[in-house]
């Protein structure tokens, strides 16, 4: 663990929080994605629809189910599954944080067209 990855985590952290804080004020109509991170780069990023039925398998160690407009880190092979604890994820800004094996599933969201208000 170094403290490169330490940084990595916390700025994934900032992003879900600032994601959380636009949300907050028009969530409705936002389109929902689930974003897998491994060694701090995005491997993928899968829009949730209504019926999304979808396994995500990295490399044996970690396995991500999305279902619907949820998600969840199913299993881990770390010893202290932290990641699986965290449970089902059903809000954009919600993260499940795997730090042995460098794994994070969190929920984000976008706002279909442009805001016409705020211009
Ligand atoms: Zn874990």
């Amino acid at each position: 663990m170094r403290w490169g990855d330490f940084i990595i985590i916390g700025m994934v952290f900032l992003l879900a929080a600032v994601l959380t804080a636009a949300l907050a004020v028009r969530e409705r109509g936002a389109l929902l994605y689930a974003e897998v991170w491994q060694q701090g780069a995005l491997v993928e990023r899968v829009l949730l629809e209504e019926d999304t039925d979808r396994i995500i398998d990295l490399d044996g160690h970690n396995t991500i189910v999305l279902k619907g407009k949820t998600a969840v880190m199913q299993a881990a092979d770390c010893g202290d599954q932290v990641c699986v604890r965290t449970g089902v994820l059903t809000r954009a800004g919600q993260a499940a944080v795997c730090l042995p094996n460098k794994v994070v599933l969190k929920l984000s969201g976008e706002s279909p067209g442009v805001d016409a208000v705020s211009s």
